[in-house]
């Protein structure tokens, strides 16, 4: 007989470790995750994330930690000239080696599948959860299903029937040896770049170690165009880059007025997570804290008997809330007028020499 799981998580990024974490040894869990592929990211963990690692009883090892520490924000606005920096605490890590750390601290709790999912059907009183991995097709049954699996989120697709979400933009990144790279002043500063004639949302700069890397997001049409276009920009103020190392891209969740949370489906023991929720900060992408709380917050209450979709979602209000909040921040930040009057008056602003 096939064995039938209590819940299916999909995906190993740290929404689904922190699920894994806060959830009860007492239950069969299995963890479905596509092959290891790089995922696109800035690997900056904000003082938020740093707080809810701890509540985890967790602290980022050494060995995931990358160099430099970032402690401001310089923050430019291509077109009204501005530069300004902001004091900000970043942990700065390795995200490959993170997301594995995060998993190995939940070993033993689950049994683990690689391949990719495609969605999922009923199956009587369960769920089939399919799957391809090198084998061909195969499924799991289970009593409720977990969606950790990112922006781009098939359990999401399955159940929601959303159509050409209107809330995805595309973010490209581009690696570069940091020797070869020319007007970075300031290394221990994560660079905030604006530039509403490319995209409403922005465009960012940090070093790795040896690397720096450039990226941004923007929407899908011409997004390549959008990046190279944005890259020469950046060369008339002095920042220029060498031969690029890589060049990434993935959807990202963005949204000024769009962007929709979505915390599972009525009545049916499916739930969502991290960002395949939409729970990711529009004005800065930053996501990892929002991953962590929505995943050890489920966690912690969840049982398959009974459907939790509404404790899970009075547990995460607040979180809406302060995304919600971010939401103004984004408005603000991204409206040349706006940004102009704000960046101009300096408040909050720092010499960069701090
Ligand atoms: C360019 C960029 C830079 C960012 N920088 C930062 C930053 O510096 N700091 C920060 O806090 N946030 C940042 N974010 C946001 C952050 O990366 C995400 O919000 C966070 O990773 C969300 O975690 P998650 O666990 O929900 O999803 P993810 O980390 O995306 O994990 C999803 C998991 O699901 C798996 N998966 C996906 N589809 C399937 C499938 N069909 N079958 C099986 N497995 C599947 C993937 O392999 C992955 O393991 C950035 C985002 C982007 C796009």
């Amino acid at each position: 007989m096939e064995k039938i799981y209590d819940a299916v998580v999909i995906g190993a990024g740290p929404a689904s470790a922190a699920f894994l974490c806060g959830v009860s040894d007492s239950y069969k869990i299995a963890l479905l995750n596509k092959k290891a592929s790089r995922k696109v990211c800035g690997g900056l963990l904000s003082p938020t994330a740093v707080k809810y690692l701890d509540k985890m009883g967790l602290q980022v090892p050494e060995t995931v930690k990358e160099t430099p520490k970032i402690k401001v924000i310089r923050t430019v606005d291509l077109r009204g000239g501005f530069t300004r920096y902001y004091p900000r605490n970043y942990v700065n890590v390795d995200r490959e080696k993170f997301d594995r750390w995060l998993i190995s601290v939940t070993q033993g709790k689950f049994d683990s599948y690689c391949g990719t999912c495609t969605g999922f059907e009923k199956d009587g009183e369960n769920f089939r959860v399919k799957y391809f991995d090198e084998m061909g097709e195969k499924f799991l049954l289970c009593k409720s299903i977990i969606g950790g699996d990112g922006a781009n989120s098939v359990i999401r697709r399955t159940f929601s029937r959303e159509n050409g979400r209107k809330d995805m933009y595309i973010a490209i990144q581009q690696w570069f040896f940091a020797a070869e790279c020319e007007g970075h002043e300031n290394f221990n500063a994560f660079s905030c770049i604006f530039d509403n004639s490319v995209s409403d949302s922005y465009a960012w700069i940090f070093t790795k170690g040896d690397k720096i890397a450039l990226g941004g997001a923007y929407p899908k049409a011409d997004s390549r165009k959008r990046f190279e276009t944005e890259k020469e920009a950046l060369k008339k103020i002095g920042v220029t880059f060498g031969e690029p190392l890589a060049t990434e891209a993935c959807n990202v969740v963005f949204g000024k007025n769009q962007q929709k949370f979505l915390l599972g489906a009525k009545n049916k023991k499916i739930y969502l997570i991290g960002e395949a929720a939409g729970l990711i900060s529009p004005s800065s992408l930053e996501g990892i804290s929002s991953a962590l709380k929505s995943g050890f917050e489920l966690g912690k209450i969840f049982t398959p008997d009974e459907n939790i979709l509404p404790q899970y979602k009075k547990k995460i209000r607040f979180l809406k809330l302060k995304l919600r909040f971010k939401r103004v921040k984004s408005f603000v930040l991204c409206t040349p007028f706006i940004r102009f009057i704000v960046m101009r008056s300096g408040i909050t602003a720092v010499d960069k020499k701090l």
